[in-house]
Order: C-alpha cells, then structure tokens, then sequence
C-alpha cells in the first residue's frame, strides 16, 4: 500500500505537470469511490498538496479533488492514452494528456471537497504531518498514551501521526528498537521513535519510494527503497545490527517483522 514517502513522490512528480491545466473531460468507475471525479469538469488544476496519504488537487474555485490510493492505486499521466480496463477514474487536460487513477484492488478512492480542508472528516482525522514543526517527540509521546493500544497498531491507525503503514512502521520500530507490540512507549522511546519515523520517512521520500508490486512514480517508473530497507520484508534473514535472524509475527491482524533481540518488549 502507498504510504507518505509514495505519495509524497508521487505529488512531487505530478504538480509540476498538471499545475495550469483545465479539466475537459473527465469519466471513471460507477461506484461512489471514482464517480465523484467528473464533477471538476472546466475547473483549474492549481497546486497539488498532500495529507497523510492523501493526495489533494487544488481546483482554481477553491476545490479540491482528494485523491487515495488505496491498495494497489497508480496515478499515470499520458500523452497518448491506451484505453486501460483499470482506471478507475480519468480527466482529459488541456493540454491533450490523461490523468487516470488506475486501481487494479479498487480500494482506492476520489473525492471532491470545499476549499476548507479542516471539515474534512477524513482528514481532520489525521495526526500531525510528520515534517510539520508541530510533530514533536512530546507531541508524538502524548499521542501515544492515549491509548494501550499496540504501537505498531497506534501508528497504522494514523492518530499519532499521519502517513505511516506497514512498511514504515517496521523500519521507524525496528530503528528505536521498540517492539511492535508495546503497550506503554517511555519518553526516552518515544524520543527515538519519534526521530526514526522522520529518518525512514525522509529515505523513503529520498529513495522515490518502495515499489514492492503496484506502486509507481507518474512516470511509470519505479521507487528504489526496497534496496534499503532494514526490516520490513527480511522475516528469516539476519538482523543487520545483532544478526538475530528477524522474527515475523502477526500485530493486531497484521504481518510485523522484529528483531527478537534488539526489539524486546
Ligand atoms: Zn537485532
């Protein structure tokens, strides 16, 4: 699944190239997670932003079309697009070239929303973003201890922070040495954590990203950070810190990759 770093370089690639342009046409998929894209038809594509994982499109009227990938979702722009049985949504720009959403999972979604961000449930949900000044160690810790919910489970749930998932919560605990199944983070931890999430956060974004599967730049290139993950997918090899053979375990329903030794509860 595409997390920040995924979708941040994804944005990064994609501003540039649509900022300017108006939507002529648009189509997608029946269902209530694509259909909504047609309804920017002859808006502007202004900035293109991001929260957690969500891509946001700003529209010249103050709108914006939010966009998440979901499981499997790619954002492509073509000059000359072949018509692809899996994008779920589409916009034809002025400029002759294609926007689509393709989705093979459809777990993806797309939405239209008023320019005030702040009442978007999806996102006002969200926890700090974890570049913003206001994501401190303190912060992170207090987030924390609102619960005795699992961390790994805290951090996917995108309370304490926003934009980490399967990948990046294994690597962030894998570097503070916290066990993904910790109830109760010390500050000391919480400190460590909170700089690992931002150190495997910005390799990602560095890096372009995990392509594991489905996961693609705008380009239609690949991420190469899974050359430089430390934890997340090495279940049975060695730990590149102790050379404990790394455990896989299931967090709360979800695969988890520890270190046995380094990362005890
Ligand atoms: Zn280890």
């Amino acid at each position: 699944m595409p997390e920040l770093p995924e979708v941040e370089t994804v944005r990064r690639g994609l501003e540039p190239v649509v900022r300017g342009r108006t939507v002529l046409a648009a189509g997608g998929h029946p269902s209530e997670r694509f259909a909504r894209g047609v309804d920017v038809i002859g808006s502007t594509i202004g900035a293109v932003s991001r929260r957690g994982k969500y891509l946001i499109v700003h529209l010249d009227d103050g709108r914006g079309l939010l966009i998440h990938l979901g499981m499997t979702g790619q954002i492509r722009l073509d000059d000359r697009p072949d018509p692809d049985p899996y994008d779920r949504a589409w916009w034809d720009l002025d400029n002759g070239a294609r926007l689509a959403l393709r989705d093979v999972r459809r777990f993806g979604r797309v939405e239209v929303v008023g320019n005030d961000l702040s009442a978007v449930p999806r996102l006002a949900a969200l926890g700090p973003e974890p570049f913003d000044p206001d994501f401190t160690p303190e912060i992170l810790w207090a987030n924390l201890r609102r619960s005795s919910v699992r961390v790994k489970t805290q951090l996917l749930s995108q309370r304490p922070v926003a934009g980490v998932g399967n990948i990046y919560a294994d690597e962030a605990l894998w570097i503070s040495r916290i066990h993904p199944g910790t109830r109760i983070i010390s500050r000391a931890r919480a400190i460590s954590l909170h700089a690992a999430i931002i150190s495997t956060l910005s390799q990602g974004i560095a890096n372009g990203g995990t392509t594991l599967r489905d996961y693609r730049t705008v380009d239609g290139g690949t991420g190469s950070n899974q050359h430089q993950l430390q934890c997340y997918g090495r279940a049975g090899l060695d730990c590149l810190r102790c050379s404990t053979p790394l455990r896989r375990t299931i967090v709360d329903g979800r695969g988890t990759t520890h270190c046995p030794q380094c990362q005890r509860r």
